[in-house]
């Protein structure tokens, strides 16, 4: 990955701590739960701490926050490992699990017992949150709070020992029940939670919560700055306050910046996994879903992402990026790399009366910017397939494509003039017949004449078949995300999000191989999936080639 062009202001904050001598390196971490796939935002996320990592020649860290078994899953952790390789994320052998902590975070919470900084608190969640008071009123203090230090420490390690149930108790922090902050209100260290980690098995029956674990597993592991997103500002007190009170071997410093918001679509895992699990889009790497192996099989490259959250940036205030960019940074990684081809997505059949029985080839239309890239030839026979908005019975003024009576250059191979429209019983035009000219073969242009069109084609007779998956955006509005997390984002659910049809293609086409992209001409940019079969190939549209984004960014919006 390279180092980014544009400098942020957690640069300016790592200067200045490197100037003063806080730290000799820098070492970032990326930090995911293993419960769901990476989406977009957390692209944005590795680029940033991967990113910084590389610009000051530190290191990298990848960290699997594992401290709820209840959500989570191995095949979450590799599937987030994939993600990271595939981006150029390297982490080299700085892999962790939160969970290696465990033994370690559980002495430090008996430190803090030993200290009379936290408590065994025998309050109900609901009764934990009754007590914590408003941003406007100090909360109550728990019954509970001045057990002494040898009944707190008995009763942790009972709860340790599997002595209590679900909730009957928890460890609590003892700070200051009146303190501004909530986060700072006697916070939840541990709760009791019997259910079998994917790594730890059933070794324990305790969990530290996300507050406790985190700050100190930076601390454990060295983590200069950790950087996370502003939900978490709030929580830097807290953060600060456990690292200031626990013997630990180093002092992080959390940053926070702004998550990346996407238009068109929802980024909470939460979101995402309803979205999965209740059959909205075809599982996690379902090509309409933000995540990155549904953008990988879309047809996006590391390149594209990296360079979309290259030009995001990075802020301090929450802000919604257009979709369009995305499609913008894809498209301008693709025009360069993907090879040029035909297909017709629509097609309308045109049987050329005099043209001979047998095929001709052509040289197939080329990369513009390297003419031996794709090169292949293609072969045009007496029946074609021209795309069906290319006719047009009765054309009005600026359309310059095919017409009764009309002439055009079918691209790279001849000219063809429209002599009769052929229709069926109700109507609908069935076939066309034309002719062509013998001395335009091969993109010659007899006696100078020029025609104004050049509409792409495919033989009727000698192509591939196959099936084109062309996509909207998953959600009709542009922020389809409920505030108040009712389940109503689903109403926004796009219904033509995904149109499948059968297209056919130049012979070509049999070559393609997953994951690498094509451009079918005038179509857009398209990859083939992994689950095509020799008998039915299926081509996905990753974009189309049209530039919303210029035309937003001209107008200003
Ligand atoms: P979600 O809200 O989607 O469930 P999360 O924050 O719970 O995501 P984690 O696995 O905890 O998911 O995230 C790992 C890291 O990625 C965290 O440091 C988090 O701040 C960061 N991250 C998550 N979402 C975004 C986003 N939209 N933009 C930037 N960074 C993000
Ligand atoms: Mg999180």
């Amino acid at each position: 990955m390279a180092e980014p062009r544009a400098k942020n202001f957690i640069y300016e904050q790592i200067d200045a701590d490197l100037a003063a001598g806080r730290h000799s390196t820098v070492v970032t971490r990326f930090p995911p739960e293993p419960n769901g796939y990476l989406h977009i935002g957390h692209a944005k996320s590795i680029c940033l701490n991967h990113g910084i990592a590389a610009a000051y020649n530190g290191r990298f860290h990848l960290r699997f926050d594992d401290t709820n078994p209840s959500k989570e899953e191995t095949r979450y952790v590799d599937s987030i490992q994939e993600d990271l390789r595939w981006l150029g994320a390297d982490w080299g052998d700085n892999l962790f699990f939160a969970s290696d902590y465990f033994e370690q975070l559980h002495d430090w919470a008996v430190h803090l017992i030993r200290e009379g900084r936290a408590f065994v608190c025998d309050l109900s969640g609901d009764e934990i949150r009754a007590h914590r008071g408003t941003l406007t009123t100090p909360g109550r203090e728990s019954p509970f709070r001045d057990r002494t230090v040898e009944e707190n420490l008995d009763l942790f390690r009972r709860m340790r020992a599997g002595e209590f149930g679900n909730g009957e108790k928890v460890l609590r922090a003892r700070i200051d029940m009146a303190h501004p902050n909530l986060n700072m209100r006697d916070p939840v260290l541990y709760r009791i939670l019997h259910a079998k980690h994917h790594r730890t098995g059933d070794a324990w029956c305790i969990y530290p919560m996300y507050d406790f674990a985190h700050g100190q597993s930076d601390a454990i592991e060295g983590i200069t700055h950790s950087i996370c997103t502003l939900e978490f500002e709030d929580h830097r007190p807290l953060y600060d306050w456990f690292i200031e009170n626990l013997p630990v071997p180093h002092r992080p410093r959390q940053i926070e910046f702004a998550r990346l918001n996407l238009t068109h679509t929802v980024m909470s895992k939460r979101k995402l996994l309803r979205l999965v699990n209740e059959g909205h889009v075809d599982g996690w790497d379902d090509p309409r879903m933000p995540t990155i192996s549904g953008l990988r099989r879309r047809g996006y490259t590391p390149e594209a992402i990296r360079e979309f959250c290259e030009r995001v940036g990075v802020a301090k205030r929450n802000n919604t990026i257009s979709l369009a960019l995305l499609e913008f940074c894809l498209r301008q990684d693709l025009e360069g790399c993907a090879p040029r081809r035909m297909a017709v997505l629509d097609p309308l059949k045109v049987l050329i009366t005099n043209f001979p029985d047998a095929a001709e080839t052509y040289k197939g239309p080329n990369h513009p910017a390297d003419p031996a890239m794709g090169d292949r030839k293609v072969p045009l026979t007496r029946e074609i397939y021209i795309e069906r908005e290319d006719f047009m019975e009765e054309p009005p003024k600026k359309f310059f494509r095919l017409a009764p009576g009309r002439e055009v250059r079918l691209r790279y191979a001849c000219y063809i003039t429209c002599t009769d429209v052929v229709k069926d019983a109700d109507g609908r035009i069935a076939e066309l017949r034309a002719t062509f000219d013998p001395e335009s073969r091969g993109g010659s242009t007899p006696d100078n004449r020029k025609v104004k069109g050049t509409i792409h084609w495919v033989s009727a007779t000698e192509n591939v078949p196959f099936e084109a998956r062309l996509y909207e955006t998953l959600f009709t509005t542009e922020d389809p995300d409920d505030v108040t997390d009712d389940g109503s984002f689903l109403d926004n659910l796009n219904p033509d999000s995904l149109r499948t049809i059968t297209a056919y293609g130049e012979p070509a086409l049999r070559d393609a191989r997953p994951g690498e992209p094509v451009q079918f001409e005038r179509k857009g940019y398209f990859v083939l999936d992994v689950d095509s079969t020799v008998e039915r190939p299926v081509f996905h549209r990753s974009v189309t080639l049209r530039d919303s984004w210029a035309k937003q960014a001209k107008s200003g919006a």
